[in-house]
């Protein structure tokens, strides 16, 4: 559905197949994020020195930028297996109990979405990534006792669009936290030309840069819009260029920025109803009918990243540049 196209945090089952083959298996083929790339470079390689299982890491961003598959880099690069698991499928500490105790000594457990874990086995992950160790509780009422079970060693990669959210003790025990940032348009290029590659498909410089530019900073909206594309040019029997990108790129209704139909939605809400702003998120976001968290996780980050909003302590703002890109007047409180 075009809706969908360029909302990073929502996939079907197909598409996460056909990202299954274009995730970079290792740091090298890893686009952008140099920093971080380094940082986990050098963590695993002294992890590696001394023969120890690395540091706890926290990859903390929007979704799409490549939590995942630096977490199965993670376990590629050291060679050991990877377990995945998410928060939403841990409702309780048995389900944690149950993952935790059946790993294997070394093994990188990758825990998406950390901050949608259950309060009960958040405490129970503390004592594991600390000491490898758990207290599994016996019997019920006054009989019942807790008995501590040993696990093998692990590194627990946790990934969040909301690192705010996570209360300190559990952000305190991991060694390292990795704040990924949206990618710009060289580095998108890049996305996107291994892709293509991968998919044997050829496409213009031209109209590399054509994506790049209205792909939200994100890969996983990169890869889907060339997919869109390339059928296309596929079905249209025309020649991948950058006439062809605009075209299916406007059949689609991306926007030249990659706002899609949510950020459109905020937008139009904060110019026409509130003038613009001042006005706080949950209202925002009852105003366009979506859950707060959708709109302070994915939305907010990429409106303020392209400096459509900003952030005040009233609330959120629109720029003299986001008037202009919707083609409205201000009126004659903005900006006050
Ligand atoms: P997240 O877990 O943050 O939602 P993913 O790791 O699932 O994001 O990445 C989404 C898709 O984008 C993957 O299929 C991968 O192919 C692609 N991708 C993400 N980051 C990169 C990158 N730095 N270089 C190349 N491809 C990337």
């Amino acid at each position: 559905m075009s809706d969908d196209l360029t909302r990073p945090d929502l996939e079907s089952d197909a598409e996460l197949a056909f990202e299954g083959a274009l995730r970079p298996e290792s740091l090298a083929e890893f686009v952008g994020q140099t920093k971080v790339r380094g940082q986990l470079q050098l963590l695993l390689t002294a992890a590696s020195m001394q023969g120890r299982t690395p540091d706890h890491i926290l990859l903390a961003g929007p979704p799409g930028l490549g939590k995942t598959t630096l977490a199965m880099i993670v376990a590629h690069e050291s060679g050991r297996p990877l377990r995945m698991s998410s928060g939403p499928a841990i409702q309780h500490s048995g389900d944690l109990a149950a993952v935790l105790s059946s790993l294997v000594p070394g093994e990188v457990l990758f825990i998406d979405e950390i901050h949608r874990m259950a309060r009960s086995a958040e405490e129970m992950l503390y004592l594991a990534m600390e000491d490898f160790r758990i207290d599994i509780m016996v019997g019920k009422g006054a009989g019942a006792t807790s008995v501590p079970l040993e696990l093998a060693p692990f590194t627990l990669v946790g990934a969040t669009t909301r690192a705010g959210l996570l209360p300190n003790p559990l952000r305190d025990r991991f060694g390292f936290t990795a704040h990924l940032e949206f990618y710009e348009e060289d580095e998108l290029r890049e996305v996107l030309a291994r892709a293509a590659r991968l998919l044997h498909f050829d496409l213009d410089r031209e109209g590399l840069a054509e994506i790049a530019g209205r792909c939200r900073g994100t890969p996983r909206i990169a890869n889907r819009l060339l997919r869109r594309v390339r059928d296309f040019a596929l079905v249209h029997g025309r020649d991948a260029d950058a006439d062809a990108v605009r075209a299916a790129l406007e059949l689609y209704d991306v926007d030249p920025l990659g706002l899609d139909r949510l950020d459109r939605a905020v937008m139009q809400i904060l110019l026409e109803r509130f003038e613009g702003g001042p006005v706080g998120l949950n209202t925002l976001a009852v105003s366009v009918g979506e859950e707060s968290e959708t709109i302070e996780s994915v939305v907010e980050p990429f409106l303020v990243r392209i400096g459509l909003i900003t952030r005040t302590p009233r609330g959120r703002v629109a720029t003299p540049q986001a008037w202009k890109h919707f083609g409205i007047e201000p009126s004659q409180g903005a900006f006050l």
